[in-house]
C-alpha cells in the first residue's frame, strides 16, 4: 500500500476561500502581497524621484521568479504545479507589458491548442485571468488587436472541443464560455478611431521605398494583408512580389524555401510568386516568433524568470539561463 498524506493532491498546503472560489493559502498570500507591493513600490519610488536630482530607474524593479523542481530528488518533494508558476511569475502583469505581451499570448494559444482540458481548475481560472488582461490591455493601447481577436476564437475553439472532458467542475467550464462571450463582445465593439486630419504625414504619404522597409519588419503576415485593405497605396506595395520574398527570407530558412521554388531550367527566367511560396511555407512550417522578451530558466540554481528581469540567483558565479519558447515552458509541467 503506498504511504498517502492527508491530501494527496496537494500534501501540506492550505486552502482559503475567496470571491474567486478556493485558493492555495501560499499563492493567495503572493497575489495580495504582490498588488501591495506594486503600490507601495510606486510609492517608495514617486517619494525618491521628488526628494533625488537622480533617481535610479531600476528602484522599483522587482524580479518574479519561481524555483522549477521537477521531482528528481528526495529532498525536494514538492513540485513545482503550474499555477504556481503563473502567479509568481506575475503572468497577467506581463500580459499588461508591450516587451513581453506577446510572449503571453502565444503562451495562451499554445494552452488553447493543446493543453486547456488537462489543466487543473485553478490553472484554467488563471488562464482566463490573463485572457481577461489581454483584452483590457489591447482596448487600452489600441494594440495587439486583430491577435487578441484570434486568441478568442482559439479559446471558443478550446473550450467547445474540451467540454466532454475536461478537468475541473462543468459549471466551471461553462463560467469560462461566458467570459470568452463576454470578451467577444467587448472587442467587436470596439472601433478604431481615425486620426483626424492634422496635416501631417500619414502612413500612406511615405514613399514605396520606406513603405516596403516597414512592411518588411512586420512579424505577422496578418497584419500586412490588413494594411493592404485601408488604401490604394498600401494595396500596391504589399502586392509586390519583392516584399514577400524578403518576408519570406526573414520568416523562413533557404531549405525551408527551397521545399517549394522550383529551380529554374538552364536557359529560362521564370518569375516565382512569392506571395505564394511565403503561403506555402507558413503552412507547413510555421511562423518564426520573435518575441522581445521570453522566459528563461537558469541552468545554475533552475529559477525560472523574465530574461530582461533576472533573477535573484543563489550562485556565486554569473548565472546562465535557457531561454524557454512558450511550448518548452509548458512542457516542464505534468499536464
Ligand atoms: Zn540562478
Amino acid at each position: 500500500m503506498p504511504f498517502l498524506g492527508q491530501d494527496w493532491r496537494s500534501p501540506g498546503d492550505q486552502w482559503v476561500r475567496t470571491s474567486e472560489g478556493w485558493e492555495k493559502m501560499r499563492l493567495w498570500r503572493v497575489k495580495i502581497f504582490e498588488n501591495l507591493n506594486q503600490n507601495a513600490l510606486a510609492r517608495i519610488v514617486r517619494l525618491a524621484v521628488e526628494n533625488q536630482d537622480h533617481p535610479q530607474q531600476d528602484a522599483g524593479r522587482r524580479q518574479p521568479h519561481v524555483f522549477f523542481n521537477s521531482g528528481g530528488t528526495k529532498e525536494k518533494l514538492e513540485l513545482t504545479s503550474l499555477s504556481e508558476a503563473i502567479v509568481l511569475l506575475d503572468i497577467a502583469g506581463a500580459a499588461q507589458d508591450l516587451r513581453r505581451a506577446n510572449y503571453v499570448i502565444k503562451l495562451l494559444a499554445v494552452v488553447f491548442e493543446e493543453k486547456l482540458p488537462s489543466l487543473s481548475g485553478t490553472s484554467q481560472k488563471l488562464i482566463f485571468n490573463i485572457l481577461e488582461s489581454i483584452v483590457n490591455e489591447a482596448l487600452v493601447s489600441e494594440l495587439n488587436i486583430g491577435v487578441t481577436k484570434d486568441l478568442l476564437e482559439q479559446a471558443r475553439a478550446s473550450l467547445h472541443e474540451g467540454k466532454h472532458h475536461h478537468i475541473g467542475s462543468p459549471a466551471l467550464w461553462d463560467r469560462h464560455m461566458e467570459t470568452v462571450e463576454r470578451l467577444s463582445t467587448k472587442i467587436n465593439d470596439y472601433r478604431m478611431k481615425e486620426r483626424d486630419t492634422d496635416g501631417r504625414a500619414m502612413l500612406s504619404d511615405l514613399p514605396p521605398d520606406c513603405l516596403r522597409v516597414i512592411f518588411a519588419q512586420i512579424g505577422d503576415h496578418k497584419d500586412v494583408m490588413r494594411a493592404s485593405q485601408t488604401s490604394t497605396t498600401l494595396n500596391e506595395v504589399t502586392e509586390e512580389s519583392a516584399l514577400w520574398r524578403k518576408m519570406c527570407l526573414h520568416h523562413f530558412s533557404n531549405k525551408q524555401i527551397m521545399t517549394f521554388v522550383v529551380p529554374a531550367s538552364s536557359g529560362t527566367d521564370v518569375a516565382v510568386d512569392w506571395k505564394h511560396i511565403y503561403r506555402r511555407c507558413y503552412k507547413r512550417f510555421g511562423r518564426r516568433e520573435i518575441f522581445a522578451d521570453m522566459l528563461a530558466i537558469c541552468t545554475h540554481c533552475s529559477s525560472i524568470h523574465w530574461k530582461s528581469l533576472g533573477h535573484p540567483c543563489v550562485g556565486e558565479q554569473k548565472f546562465q539561463a535557457k531561454v524557454l519558447q512558450p511550448k518548452d515552458f509548458l512542457s516542464l509541467f505534468k499536464l
